[in-house]
């Protein structure tokens, strides 16, 4: 057996399932809202009345043209609409209206980061659909249909098949989602269902390029049962080629509490779908203008920021990484923005970010609309640090109290009294009564023990609740003891 899986290699194309951003669904008025009570959001049309009309959602089309620019794709400047037809209780017209032949966008790539190497995947197609309503099993022989969710405005991301483990799948679906949180085109939410995965998975004897049969697993939706799907249907394959079954092209659940996957139908083939262009809608049709725009209205990407943040910054591939992969490119942001306001080494303020921003961001539960520090304040916090106006002990009460309130730090210096003593004349009273204290101390350092230094510089910074610059601290006492 241990020979056999040697031989073998593993091939995976993914597609990735998407709600878009939107108030309102694809070709109606209804409103998109998550966990409204059942059917409360359907309209002739998203119920497929006969007579309705289905109308474009502008919103929707910008952000699988946004996506498809993101992911690097040609744009089709007339794209067309299909009928996908089937039958199914959560699908009430009988048919999805989908993208066929002449999908958005087509031919892109994701350059995707695992274990310090990128990996560039090639996406085959984007396109625009709509979403089924919501089945619920409740007991035998009773199932309910929600049809909330149908019509909701749906983007699909088809990878070529450039994926060769679970953990290339999981690394994929993470890079590719947080590109679509940070343009807005979904909100990432897996939980919820507004991101799922459907892996096809092969498997081929190792050194040949012919595609081996393709399993399809349906509506992953997490990271883990992606990774845990895919690992587990390479070895069911493995083992099945190994005792001369022959696969079948099929499309297989995966089973989260036992582990497994099952098989739930035959794969179906495209004719069995009888496309036809959809009669009810034109064709999209973009120019040149609408889509710059749209291309310069993108963010940077998370993949350019971290290679920036990497080869000019010269923060280590883990400080780059605890700023960039996260839903917020809002942090990233403000480590631009503290970095450019305060004009000094980038690793300062990195080491902020990480340690005191991340720390009360998280505790927070990264709620970026509450955040009240501005960029310029930690900025002007570090200059202050810098000309040794506060120490650092005291840049950290600051930093807590310009996270609470959003003041100003020379503010909070000011009102709280926080200013290094830092003349000589105001130190002086201080560092003489702690010599008077400790005279002991002061007499087995003049005989060489030398340990004891520091316990006087303690003593200091104690009396002077941290805001005493300790390097004065340490030549007033040497002098004195010295004298
Ligand atoms: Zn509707």
């Amino acid at each position: 057996m241990a020979t056999l899986f040697a031989k073998v290699e593993t091939v995976l194309g993914m597609e990735v399932h998407a709600e878009l951003l939107t108030q309102s669904k694809m070709f109606c008025g209804c409103s998109t809202q998550f966990g409204a009570p059942p059917n409360s959001q359907c309209c002739p049309v998203c119920l497929g009345l006969p007579g309705s009309l289905p109308v474009p959602n502008r919103a929707a089309v910008e952000h699988v043209l946004r996506t498809a620019l993101a992911l690097n794709c040609r744009i089709n400047w007339r794209s067309i609409f299909h009928r996908k037809n089937y039958f199914y209780p959560d699908l009430p017209k009988a048919y999805q209206i989908s993208q066929y032949d002449v999908p958005i966008g087509v031919d892109g790539y994701l350059d995707v980061r695992l274990d310090g190497e990128v990996k560039r995947i090639r996406i085959r197609r984007v396109h625009l659909e709509e979403d089924t309503g919501k089945l619920f099993h409740i007991e035998a022989a009773t199932s309910f249909v929600d049809y909330n969710r149908s019509g909701v405005p749906l983007m699909e991301v088809v990878s070529e098949p450039d994926i060769y483990s679970a953990e290339e799948a999981r690394a994929y679906l993470r890079a590719l989602r947080l590109v679509l949180v940070w343009i807005g085109a979904s909100d990432g939410k897996m939980e919820q269902g507004s991101l799922r995965c459907e892996p096809n998975i092969s498997i081929r004897p190792a050194g040949t390029t012919e595609l081996g049969t393709k399993v399809e697993l349906k509506n992953l939706n997490s990271f883990q049962s992606v990774y845990q799907g895919v690992a587990y249907e390479v070895e069911r394959q493995t083992q099945a080629l190994a005792r001369g079954e022959e696969l079948v092209q099929e499309t297989r659940r995966w089973d989260e509490e036992r582990l497994i996957t099952a098989p739930m139908r035959t794969k179906e083939y495209a004719h069995d779908y009888r496309y036809f262009p959809e009669p009810d809608l034109v064709p999209l049709e973009f120019d040149a203008p609408w889509i710059e725009r749209l291309r310069a209205g993108l963010p940077e990407l998370p993949e350019a920021r971290y290679a920036r943040y990497v080869r000019d910054y010269g923060l280590s591939e883990y400080e780059a990484s605890l700023l960039i992969e996260r839903d917020q490119p809002q942090v990233s942001d403000f480590f631009d923005a503290a970095l450019r306001a305060y004009g000094g080494d980038p690793k300062r303020v990195s080491n902020w970010m990480q340690s005191d921003f991340l720390r009360l961001f998280n505790a927070a539960g990264e709620d970026w609309p509450a955040v009240k520090v501005r960029p310029e304040h930690l900025a002007a916090m570090l200059k202050l640090q810098d000309k040794g106006q506060i120490s650092g002990k005291i840049a950290k009460e600051v930093f807590e109290v310009m996270w609470t309130t959003g003041k100003p730090p020379e503010q909070i210096v000011q009102e709280r009294g926080l200013q290094v003593i830092g003349t000589e004349e105001d130190l002086a009273p201080i560092i003489d009564q702690v010599l008077a204290q400790h005279p002991a101390v002061v007499e087995s350092i003049r005989k060489g023990e030398e340990g004891k230094f520091n316990f006087l510089v303690g003593q200091v910074m104690r009396a002077t609740r941290g805001k005493a610059d300790p390097g004065l601290v340490n030549r007033m006492l040497r002098e004195r003891i010295a004298g």
